[in-house]
């Protein structure tokens, strides 16, 4: 009887030519210290500009068996990356991990344990920080009030601090992948797809080498995106304004009918009526905003384009080779 399980390592690279051997090295380390399982390396490039891709193929040639690789043909976002390693791994487990080891691989041995332990009643183990340190005090606290917000307005758990680096069983990236919407928000759909996750709790680190992709106008522009994946709450904000703004109006009538019968003074607030047309037009702009937003991602939504698209894998350099 065969029982070896697999485990498949899945982990995205966007210019990561200076972490990535030590990433490999220090990975690897750890995984010799699990039992009874074999390892696999699933590193997705995503269109990087350095050296990341030479890296790769060495890697694959030196360890054919724990590394292989696909590379896109060009960058089209770790939610692509996440996905096209999910849909390439053929572990019992698989675990997502990001290349700059801020995701302590100490964890590893843990999270297996607890999933073998469980017996079935885990499906998930997953990491979340408790600090934010070595980050801008601005960016913790924007992030701090998105998750309060997301977590308000949609059905969907996000839950805070939680990074992607998780181990999960086959039955639930089945799941995730079953998912083929084109607009992935991976935080939301983790949770979306149910499961039971428990959470490991650690202390954030810095990166080991390298720079972040992500400015904050990137992280502004991926929490909107997040917000509009995951709940239609800002839809109702353009009933919500008009119906107050209808009352509001109203009440300015009540009291410029009862200044004119009491003052005789029916001819001022002219500024008054500029300011109204200004907040009035505003509301309106803003609120076709919200449904300009929606629209944009439906139509990219319908047109059914792939999530991403392969230039090379491990098996094709092996045939460009040969
Ligand atoms: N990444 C990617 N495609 C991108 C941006 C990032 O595959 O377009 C990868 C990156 O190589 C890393 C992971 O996603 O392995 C997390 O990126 P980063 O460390 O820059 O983000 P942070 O840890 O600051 O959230
Ligand atoms: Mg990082």
């Amino acid at each position: 009887m065969n029982t070896t399980e697999l485990l498949s390592i899945v982990v995205p690279c966007y210019n990561e030519e200076e972490v990535l051997p030590i990433f490999f090295n220090t990975v690897q380390k750890e995984c010799n210290k699990l039992k009874n399982i074999d390892v696999e390396f699933i590193f997705v490039n995503d269109g990087s500009k350095d050296k990341t891709l030479n890296i790769l193929r060495d890697l694959a040639k030196t360890y054919p068996n724990t590394v292989r690789y696909v590379s896109f043909s060009r960058n089209f976002g770790k939610e692509a990356g996440l996905y096209a390693g999910l849909q390439y791994a053929k572990g019992d487990y698989t675990v997502v991990m990001d290349a700059d080891l801020q995701d302590p691989p100490e964890f590893l041995d843990e999270m297996l344990q607890i999933l073998r332990k469980s017996n079935g009643e885990i499906d998930c183990v997953g990491t979340r920080r408790v600090t934010r340190e070595g980050e801008p005090p601005i960016r913790s606290f924007f992030a701090q009030q998105f998750y309060k917000l997301i977590n308000r307005i949609s059905d969907t758990e996000i839950v805070d601090g939680a990074r992607d680096f998780r181990m999960m069983t086959r039955q639930m990236v089945d799941a995730i992948l079953s998912i083929t919407e084109y607009n992935r928000f991976s935080k939301g759909i983790f949770s979306w797809v149910g499961f039971n996750t428990h959470y490991l709790e650690y202390k954030n680190k810095e990166r080991a080498a390298g720079e972040t992709s992500w400015s904050f106008w990137d992280l502004f522009k991926y929490s909107i995106d997040g917000i509009v994946a995951f709940s239609d709450a800002p839809l109702a904000i353009a009933s919500f304004v008009g119906i107050l703004s209808f009352f509001v109006a109203i009440l300015l009538a009540i009291l410029i009918i009862l200044r004119t019968i009491i003052f005789d003074d029916p001819t001022s607030g002219w500024p008054s009526l500029v300011c109204i047309i200004l907040a009035i037009g505003g509301m309106q702009l803003f609120c076709l905003g919200i449904l300009g937003k929606y629209l944009g991602k439906m139509f990219l939504e319908t047109k059914k384009r792939p999530i991403y698209i392969i230039k090379e894998d491990e098996n094709s350099r092996g045939d460009l080779n040969g």
